[in-house]
């Protein structure tokens, strides 16, 4: 990069967008990373994602709901960085929570109210305030793809053929071709001889980014949800779908143009609002969304790769996502997680097995990244598709009726061992998933080489163990986990590059029940088989690295 170039990039704090632009034109070539200052929340932050319906009901109608959820807020972070009595996320991702005729809420008909089965726009407002007083960010999900068949704006536009709402979809006399994966999306009008664009069903009609309807429209929605609500940002929904080019339907370069506009938008309308984006793909369609389009995206690769390692018990490969983004992306710009609202839950990959589920979880919260942690995950919860059971209430009580989550009956079944993976249970227990969310998730707040530190990846002698150094100025933390069923012996590590000073160190143990040997460098700067101590099965251990006097 030139010297005006970075002098250029420094400025860029300030106007980022406008800055994006200078620095691709004085220096071609180099690789933009300009993001705006990340908020400073941000950093060590884990954040939590709630589907309402199934998080605590509090008027016995057997859905949960805004007010349940607000008097449940001590579980997600009771504000008190000291007490680990709570999970300590910085942040909330709430799944839908507007007015929708559907139970998961992802087709909106009204983007200006509350689902009334949550409560009203007041008590939005009011989980807002009491989650702020806690220091917790509310993102809500919001769809820019599609809305609700049954939106007003749908509706007039489907009845009348001359009404303003026309432009906000897409319309053909006959169908349209098939897209690229050989699906067709035009969906037929039940009034008239004619078809509308839907790419997940024919209940979400797309919304029409080739005209400047419906951008306008969703921008109003965003500032009425930053603005009059008070959320501090978004969770996007399948932006890669945004905008259609013949087969092409998704990763367009009309998409990315929306996403610049809407980001843009967001950043100007609130300063320090976040956004984290849905691009369900590779790590290398995914660099395609930065660095001018969204703050953040989930990282769907790191998640497989993670789930996939700890599966087989062999963590060779595991990281190489992660590497790639680290190289291309600033770590506050992505997001790990094991499994999402779409996905079958991630003890139940792992076969029920509670082992694999704690070292899954204990390498998510020690990865570089903003990661996300879907409700009832840290408890171990279990379920597999049809969606519902992925999402079924969450279970607090060992002895109060359906697990404490409603005093009527549920909107669907708990989960079959929701007495075992439950709130009240794992919080009697020291080694249980959920203490060892509490102790991570706090730790990583805490500790700035945990919490936003370079990975540095080592080499193990035993392919079920992995290892890495993550590095914050000169404080280093070095990460351990056997991903195996059996204990190890003998383990040893070394780095394949010079990653200390000369002289000897010792590991301070800051998660975790073991010691570790002090160890030597030598004039190379690299570790050179350094042994560790005998790893229990499944065990995760976290020290810090400091150098002996
Ligand atoms: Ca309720």
């Amino acid at each position: 990069m030139t010297r005006a170039a970075a002098r250029s990039a420094l400025r860029c704090r300030a106007i980022w967008t406008a800055c994006v632009l200078a620095i691709i034109a004085i220096a071609p070539g180099a690789r933009a990373q300009v993001a705006p200052a990340a908020p400073a929340w941000l950093s060590g932050a884990t954040c939590y994602e709630v589907f309402v319906r199934s998080f605590r009901d509090s008027d016995g109608d057997g859905i949960g709901d805004l007010k349940g959820l607000t008097a449940s807020l001590d579980y997600i972070d009771d504000g008190d960085p000291k007490s680990t009595k709570s999970l300590g996320a910085r942040c909330l991702w709430l799944m839908p929570v507007a007015a929708s005729p559907s139970y998961h809420g992802y087709d909106v008909s009204d983007y200006y109210h509350v689902n009334r089965a949550y409560g009203t726009n007041d008590d939005f407002k009011a989980l807002v305030a009491a989650a702020h007083a806690r220091g917790i960010k509310v993102l809500v999900d919001m769809m820019l793809n599609h809305l609700s068949v049954q939106h007003p704006a749908f509706q007039e536009a489907l009845r009348d053929t001359t009404s303003p709402y026309r432009a906000w979809f897409r319309w053909r006399p006959t169908p349209g071709p098939n897209n690229r994966f050989g699906d067709n999306n035009w969906r037929r009008s039940p009034v008239r001889d004619e078809y509308y664009y839907g790419f997940f069903s024919s209940h979400m009609p797309d919304l029409n980014y080739e005209q400047p309807y419906a951008l306008a429209e969703m921008k109003k929605v965003a500032a009425f949800w930053l603005n009059e609500m008070g959320a501090d940002g978004f969770r996007l929904d399948a932006v890669k779908y945004l905008v259609e080019d013949g087969a092409q339907v998704d990763d367009t370069p009309g998409t990315h143009a929306v996403l610049r506009e809407y980001a843009a938008f967001v950043r100007a309308t609130k300063p320090g609002a976040f956004t984290v984006g849905e691009v369900y793909d590779s790590t290398g369609t995914l660099l395609s969304y930065y660095p001018d389009q969204l703050d953040d995206y989930f990282a769907f690769e790191v998640a497989d790769s993670l789930v996939a390692a700890v599966r087989r018990g062999d963590g060779r490969g595991m990281l190489a996502p992660v590497l790639r983004l680290q190289a291309s992306v600033p770590a506050d710009r992505w997001s790990p997680f094991l499994r999402n609202h779409d996905q079958p839950r991630a003890r139940t990959e792992f076969g029920g097995d509670w082992g694999k589920a704690r070292v899954a979880s204990f390498l998510l919260l020690t990865l570089p990244g903003v990661p996300f942690v879907y409700y009832g995950e840290e408890l171990g919860m279990t379920g597999a598709k049809p969606d519902p059971r992925i999402r079924t209430p969450m279970p607090w009580s060992r002895n109060a009726p359906h697990a404490g989550f409603t005093t009527g009956t549920p909107w669907e079944p708990l989960a079959a061992d929701s007495l075992e993976a439950n709130v009240e249970v794992e919080s009697g227990d020291a080694s249980s998933l959920l203490a060892l969310h509490r102790r991570l998730i706090h730790l990583r707040a805490s500790d700035p080489a945990l919490g936003a530190g370079t990975l540095l990846p080592l080499t193990t002698s035993q392919p079920a163990v992995i290892a890495f150094l993550r590095r914050a100025g000169t404080r280093t933390v070095l990460v351990v986990a056997n991903l195996g069923a059996e204990p190890l012996a003998g383990v040893t590590l070394r780095s394949d590059v010079a990653v200390f000073a000369r002289g000897r160190y010792a590991g301070r143990i800051l998660f975790g029940p073991a010691a570790l040997d002090a160890f030597a460098i030598r004039a190379s700067g690299a570790m050179n088989d350094v042994p560790l101590p005998t790893l229990a099965p499944h065990a995760g251990l976290v020290f810090e690295l400091t150098r002996m006097r």
